[in-house]
Order: C-alpha cells, then structure tokens, then sequence
C-alpha cells in the first residue's frame, strides 16, 4: 500500500507505466488479485455511482425532513452564473448527498458524508467530454492511490480529522481524476490535489444533529468545485508550492489538534448554533415520540 505520493509517483516512473497502473498493481499485490478482478472490482463501484444517480428521486426526503429535492432544483439553466456544467457538477453532488441521507446505495469515497464529491466531477465529465467507462475506472484508481495516502498519512475520518479528512480528502482524490480525465500528467495529479487539500485544511466537522445531512451534502458541492479549480490551476501548469505529501502531513497535524467539539461530536459549529440545537432538540423529541 503506497504511503506517500512521491514514492507513488516514483514507483509508476521507475516502471514505465501510468500512474494508474502502478496503483492497480498495488492494489493487485495488496489484495493478492489478478489485474481482471481489479479491474472488475473498481468497475463496480462505477456502476454504482451510476445507479446511484439513476435511482435519485426528486420526491424523496430524508426520515429528519432536513433534506432532499434540492438536486433537482439544479435543473435547466437557473441564474446562469455558473454554466451549464458546474450546475451539473452542483446538481450531482446534491443528488448523491441526499440519496446518501434517505438511505440509498452510495459509494463512500472515501466516506459516506463525501459521497458526492467523485461522482459530481466523475458523471458531468462523461457526459460533457462522452468520456469511456474504460478512463473512468482509471481515474478511480487515480482517485484510490492519493486516497489511501491521505488515509495512511492523516485520516479519511471525520471523528478523527474534521470535515477536512472526508470532504477534504475526497476533493483531493477528485482533483487528481480529473487531472487524469484530462490526459494530465501524474505531477498535475499531485499538485491538483496537493491544493485542493490545502484549500480545505482545518475544516470543522459538524453535522446538525448528528446527522450526514447539514451541512455535509452542500460541503460535497464546495469538495467537487474545488475539485475542480485545482485541476484545471494544475492542468494551466500552477503547482502547489508545498508538496502533496507534506500537505496531508499538515493535515493529519491539524486534524489532531482540532478540539473534539468540531470532530462529529456534534457539539460544535453548525450543530451547536441556536437553529442546529433546536433541531437536534426536535430530532430527540420525535425518537421520544417513536
Ligand atoms: S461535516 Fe462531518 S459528518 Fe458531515 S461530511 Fe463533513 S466530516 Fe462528514
């Protein structure tokens, strides 16, 4: 399992292969699987995150009634300040947060409260570019390979790191794949998620209520737009001037110094403001009530 970008990247270079490859072959040695079941394996989680999309209803609402058709409403062309692709990219992640809430079948990558940040960059871009499943599925492991680093060096779990740890992680693993979707090197790759994280360091966790709803499902939208924003700064040929690996170093520092109130505790932040008390309140009464 790869325990830092550098020697990821150096690994793929030293081998001659794409810096997906190298990440299937770890993954192949890891799990002790010939690069078929890999590859059918990563498959899956992208049929998922299609059938995920598919199986989205504008009718639906979270069992709080905190959430849900909100997607939908990211529909047609809106104010059209952000074009019709972030709204796509906005929609999607929406629609995978809330399906995530209503208690849907997600893939958590890397977490359940992140769901929505891959496949919001993942699903417009293959609409917009008619991208094949086959580069997809690479940007997934492209996606993994930085994803198990942040998880080696810092943390992928907001109990532990913040909201910077899930949707923090998750845009970085996204800035990587699109970096990938876009024929970009695998130093872009770095650099995109070297800065998507730094944009996100220090993140608080703190979901109204307990609940993977508020304010997680618009923080997947803020994940996926960064995302985005990284990847198209290191594909300009912007880089990050701190390397990948010390940025998730930093991040892992600053994840243990965050106090417990703003790491899922729901005691803090949003969830500990007059409105995310009284409905946290509300949500207590109604579990009396059952
Ligand atoms: S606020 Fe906490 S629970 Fe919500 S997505 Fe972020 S880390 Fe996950």
């Amino acid at each position: 399992m790869f325990t830092s970008v550098d020697f990821m990247l150096s690994t793929a270079a030293k081998n001659g292969k794409a810096l997906w490859e190298a990440i299937q072959e770890d993954d192949m040695a890891d799990r002790s699987v010939k690069a078929q079941a890999s590859w059918a394996k990563m498959g899956t989680l992208w049929a998922a995150m299609q059938a995920a999309e598919a199986d989205y209803s504008a009718d639906r609402r979270s069992p709080s009634g905190l959430v849900g058709g909100e997607g939908a409403k990211m529909a047609g062309d809106g104010p059209g300040l952000c074009g019709p692709f972030l709204r796509d990219i906005i929609g999607t992640a929406l629609k995978m947060g809330e399906c995530n809430a209503c208690m849907r079948r997600i893939v958590a990558a890397p977490t359940a409260g992140a769901c929505g940040v891959l496949p919001a960059v993942l699903l417009p871009m293959k609409r917009r570019y008619e991208l094949s499943d086959e580069v997809i599925i690479q940007a997934l492991y492209v996606a993994a390979g930085f994803g198990q680093v942040i998880a080696s060096r810092a943390s992928i779990a907001g109990a532990e790191g913040g909201c910077q740890a899930e949707v923090g992680s998750a845009s970085g693993m996204a800035a990587a794949a699109i970096v990938h979707l876009m024929g970009g090197t695998a130093e872009q790759m770095a650099h995109a998620c070297a800065m998507a994280l730094s944009n996100i360091l220090g993140l608080a966790c703190d979901p109204v209520a307990g609940l993977v709803e508020v304010p997680c499902i618009k923080r997947n939208v803020m994940g996926a737009s960064n995302a985005l924003s990284c990847a198209e700064m290191a594909l300009s040929g912007l880089v990050s001037q701190i390397p990948c690996d010390e940025v998730i170093d930093a991040m892992g520092a600053i994840g243990s110094s965050l106090p417990s109130a703003i790491r899922e505790t729901g005691e803090g932040g949003l969830a500990a403001t007059p409105t995310g008390r009284r409905v946290a309140e509300l949500m207590r009464s109604k579990e009396r009530a059952i």
